[in-house]
Order: C-alpha cells, then sequence, then structure tokens
C-alpha cells in the first residue's frame, strides 16, 4: 500500500485488510473536514459522524500512511515525560488536567476497540519500562511516586521481580503500568477508519490536501481531483505533513525510530518472554523497544532510520540485543524492518493551535500518539461542534519553526548509530 519497502513492515502484512476508499471526486460539502487519516483524525471523524454531524476526512495516501501505521503498538497512559515535568512546563492548571486526561486514554483506546470489536491483537495486559541501569531504576521510583501521587495503578518491581515478567535477567527493575497494553497499530487504524464510515464519515484515500482558503463563511479544500466545502476543519497530519502542509514540519525535530521482526518463535521460547503479554521499553536515553505479536515474532525496535546505511548497522544492532536480552531466542531470522519519524517538540509536550476560526489541531505527541491521538480527536470533534477551547488540556500554541531542528535531528541519528555501532562491539 505505501510508498517505501522499509515503511510499514509487519504490520502491513499482518493487518486484516485495509478499508476499501478512493479518492475524493467533485466538490462536496460537508460541515466538518478532517485532513490525515491516522489516529487524531479517524477518531475525529468517527465521534463527529457518530454524534450525527456531517463530515469528510481526507488522507493524502493511505489510512495508517503515518505514525499510525508504524509505531511499536504501546498503548500507554499519559506521555513521555514524568507527570511532574508535566506540570512544570504547562503550569498546574493544564498540568494535571492533561496528565488526568491522557493518564485515561487507553479507556478510550480500549473502550472504542471494545465497542466496535475491533479486530487489532488487543491485549490489555499492562506495560513494563524497565530500567537499564541503577539511574533508570532510580528514575523508575520517582516515576512511581509521581504516579501513585495521582492514584495510578503502577507497581515498581524489583531486579528479581521484573527478570521472569520481562524473560531476561539483563535488568535492573521495572514499572507496570496497568492502564496500558498493547495492539496491532495499523489494525487499529483501519478498524476506525470502518467505523466511522459505517457511522456515516465519508473518508477518501490518495486526496492529498494542496489548498486550504477561507471562503466567506467556509473553508475551500482543494485536491488533485476534488474540492471539499466544510464549515470546520481539523488539521490532524501530524508528523507526516505533506503538500499544502509541508511546511508544519518546521514545528517538529526529525526523530526516528525502526522496528526489526524475527519469524515466529517456537512456543517453548515464546511462554518466556514477556509472558504476562506486555509490551515493553527501557529507560536508556536510546531508547529500546521489544515486544511480542499474536504470531509470537518478537518485535525490537530503537532510535534511527533503517533506510540506506543505517540498515545493516541497526540489524546488527537489533541481533546482538535480542542475543543479550533473550539469549534463549537461539539463532535468530530478522523478516521484517521498518521505520518511522516520530512527531517531537523540544519540550515533548503537544500543541494545541486554533489556527484561524474553525481550523483546529493537537499534534506532536512525542512518540505517545496511540492513546492521544484517540483522545484529542474526540476533544477536538467537540471542539468544532460547540464545546470550549477551555476542553483541550493545553494551552493555545502559535505555530513557531525550531531554527535547530535539522541539527538536533542529526544529532539523534548520529547519536544513535554511534551508540549502536558501539553496542556492536561489546
Ligand atoms: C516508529 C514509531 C513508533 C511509535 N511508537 C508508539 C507507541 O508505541 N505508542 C504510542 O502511543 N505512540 C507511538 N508512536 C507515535 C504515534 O504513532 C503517533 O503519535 C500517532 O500515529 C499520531 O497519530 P496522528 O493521527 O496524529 O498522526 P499520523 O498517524 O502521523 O497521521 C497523519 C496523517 O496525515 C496525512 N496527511 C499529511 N498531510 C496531508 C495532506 N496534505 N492531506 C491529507 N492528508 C495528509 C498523512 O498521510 C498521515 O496519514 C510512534 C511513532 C513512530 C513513528
Amino acid at each position: 500500500m505505501q510508498d517505501k519497502m522499509l515503511s510499514h513492515g509487519l504490520w502491513e502484512e499482518t493487518a486484516p485488510p485495509s478499508p476499501k476508499l478512493i479518492p475524493i471526486e467533485g466538490t462536496q460539502s460537508a460541515d466538518v473536514a478532517v485532513i490525515g487519516g491516522g489516529y487524531t483524525g479517524l477518531s475525529a471523524a468517527l465521534h463527529l459522524a457518530e454524534a450525527g454531524t456531517d463530515t469528510i476526512l481526507l488522507e493524502a495516501k493511505k489510512i495508517g500512511f503515518g505514525g499510525a501505521g508504524r509505531n511499536v503498538g504501546l498503548v500507554n497512559a499519559g506521555l513521555w515525560l514524568m507527570p511532574d515535568d508535566v506540570v512544570r512546563i504547562v503550569g498546574p492548571a493544564y498540568g494535571e488536567r492533561l496528565i488526568e486526561v491522557l493518564g485515561a486514554s487507553p479507556d478510550l483506546v480500549f473502550g472504542l476497540i471494545e465497542k466496535h470489536g475491533i479486530q487489532c491483537e488487543a491485549m490489555r495486559k499492562g506495560t513494563l519500562h524497565c530500567a537499564h541501569s541503577p539511574g533508570g531504576f532510580r528514575a523508575l521510583q520517582q516515576r512511581q511516586a509521581q504516579w501513585k501521587s495521582r492514584g495510578a495503578p503502577v507497581t515498581l518491581l524489583s531486579r528479581k521481580d521484573a527478570a521472569p515478567k520481562i524473560g531476561s535477567n539483563c535488568f535492573h527493575g521495572a514499572l507496570l503500568d496497568q492502564r496500558a497494553g498493547t495492539i496491532q497499530p495499523l489494525a487499529y487504524a483501519y478498524g476506525l477508519a470502518k467505523v466511522a464510515e459505517l457511522a456515516g464519515a465519508r473518508l477518501y484515500t490518495d486526496s492529498p490536501v494542496t489548498d486550504l482558503k477561507r471562503e466567506s463563511n467556509h473553508w475551500r479544500l482543494t485536491t488533485p481531483s476534488g474540492h471539499v466545502r466544510a464549515k470546520a476543519v481539523i488539521l490532524a497530519t501530524l508528523g507526516y505533513p505533506q503538500s499544502a502542509f509541508k511546511d508544519r514540519e518546521k514545528e517538529l525535530i526529525p526523530f526516528n525510530f525502526f522496528q526489526f521482526a524475527t519469524s515466529p518463535l517456537p512456543e517453548n521460547v515464546r511462554k518466556t518472554i514477556l509472558p504476562g503479554g506486555q509490551g515493553a521499553w527501557d529507560t536508556n536515553m536510546i531508547l529500546s523497544s521489544f515486544r511480542l505479536d499474536q504470531t509470537g515474532r518478537l518485535i525490537v525496535g530503537s532510535v534511527g532510520q533503517v533506510e540506506n546505511m543505517g540498515y545493516s548497522l541497526h540489524k546488527n544492532w537489533a541481533r546482538r540485543t535480542i542475543r543479550k536480552l533473550f539469549p534463549q531466542v537461539g539463532p535468530i531470522s530478522l523478516e521484517h524492518a521498518w521505520n518511522g519519524r516520530i512527531a517531537m517538540t523540544v519540550d515533548h509536550i503537544p500543541r494545541f493551535h486554533m489556527l484561524e476560526e474553525d481550523l483546529v489541531s493537537v499534534s506532536s505527541y512525542n512518540g505517545r500518539g496511540i492513546g492521544p491521538g484517540t483522545v484529542f480527536g474526540k476533544l477536538l470533534a467537540e471542539l468544532v461542534q460547540g464545546a470550549s477551547p477551555d476542553t483541550i488540556p493545553l494551552p493555545v500554541a502559535k505555530p513557531k519553526g525550531i531554527l535547530t531542528r535539522s541539527l538536533r535531528g542529526l544529532f539523534y541519528e548520529t547519536g544513535a548509530r554511534m551508540y549502536h555501532l558501539i553496542q556492536r562491539r561489546i
């Protein structure tokens, strides 16, 4: 479905058939136009249609083309930042609400999956944040204390208790978050698209918005094959802005994350790795993720791109990491590789823009977008239906480019390559 071999990897192979959608043709009208077919746009379209609002969604490529079809599939609660850091950055009023709303975001995701019977390998058994060092364990202690003080069901596991849950002796402990879980991310996006359509939203793919203009009392959206007139527009293009919104890349630091998947592991090995069904990632600055899929493939990921020169370097790192963390795997056959671009901001806080009258967006989830995208899609749907902007637990921000974005992107990519190269030699 996609334009690059290494873009959606395993998820594209194991997702159910994609929804059958076509490009928009001619001129159509709607109350609300949603731009982007990832979690934010699809959740917005679903909630709008369920509320009886006439809705059109335009996706530049295919459903799940952006982060939604490439991610790790960890449905985590809250942001990547620790709760107290969120409050420090956005202030107590927004901060505590943001933590509460996003802390509950897995409820919305798993609730939608259950309500609509979305087939996406959903497992709500929690996630494990694993301490890669004694310092990492101390950070988990802080994280646990901050969540506990807010009543969240998180449990700190000692090294001894974490080892059998992870299936590896390499970690110094772990934080089990019972609110969280895992999904097949592209399948979840397809599922949302199907239920949004069933609810009455009109969805079009291969329909990049190339121009967006205010005309008297409505917006006019242009694509290569058609137009939409809409009273309000939700912009949900996030880390993959194209055509008319290409410029929004300037607000993001380019930050890539790759994954490799093994062939299905034999049953006796499979049941020794993450036997409780959690997904996991570690506390390292160049973080690694690891999880199993439904067929027992082990999927490991980390920072970097697996295109061009990065491919063999990161592939070697993946092999070494599996061998080190999970020696029980034995001979390793890596069958899939893919990567994606994470929408990262300097302070790791998402952005809420009210760009013009009836043109709104929330973006930049900093690698935590399954829950947040689903939640903010719903909140944006309510906003364009008349809810107060105060219902969005973020301050309104002005779009602002990051001057050093390319330099920062280079820093992360080079840093990750160096780190994976050095690790290769350990
Ligand atoms: C490798 C990777 C790993 C990640 N791991 C996790 C994880 O484990 N857990 C988690 O919660 N989050 C994770 N994330 C983040 C998560 O995937 C994103 O935050 C999420 O996909 C955001 O959804 P979205 O709908 O806002 O944006 P996207 O999913 O990026 O969708 C935006 C869509 O807009 C479309 N678009 C762009 N321009 C136009 C245009 N002009 N006209 C029409 N359509 C347009 C794009 O084609 C794209 O389909 C990860 C991300 C990556 C890349």
